[in-house]
């Protein structure tokens, strides 16, 4: 009896480490902000910086992007990184928010 409770316990040590790699896999590949997001409406993300709406950000240029914006910190050439306005998600390289701070 105690060899097998042993075992199962040693099974959900497995699993729970299993469970814990693939959080550390969820984090490195962090989820993609959604337009949707109220605090991305509020500030007026778009994934795609050409589709921002110029009546409502006047101040918006088509060479703005995430990926050239001081808060952006993904690595060059990738699709999509970190911001940190989105702590815990990715936004889009060609992303493009209100809060977009040209890099110096
Ligand atoms: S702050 Fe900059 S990097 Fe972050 S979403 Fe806005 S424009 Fe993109």
């Amino acid at each position: 009896m105690k060899h097998s409770n042993r075992r199962v316990f040693l099974m959900q040590v497995a699993a729970a480490g299993s469970a814990l790699t693939a959080a550390g896999a969820a984090q490195a590949q962090a989820p993609l902000v959604n337009e949707k997001d109220p605090q991305a409406m509020a500030l007026g993300y778009a994934a795609d910086s050409s589709k921002v709406d110029a009546k409502k950000f006047p101040k918006h240029a088509a060479t703005q992007l995430c990926s050239n914006c001081t808060l952006y910190t993904g690595k060059a050439g990738d699709a999509a990184g970190p911001c940190g306005i989105f702590p815990g998600k990715q936004v889009a390289a060609k992303g493009w928010c209100s809060a977009y701070v040209k890099k110096g």
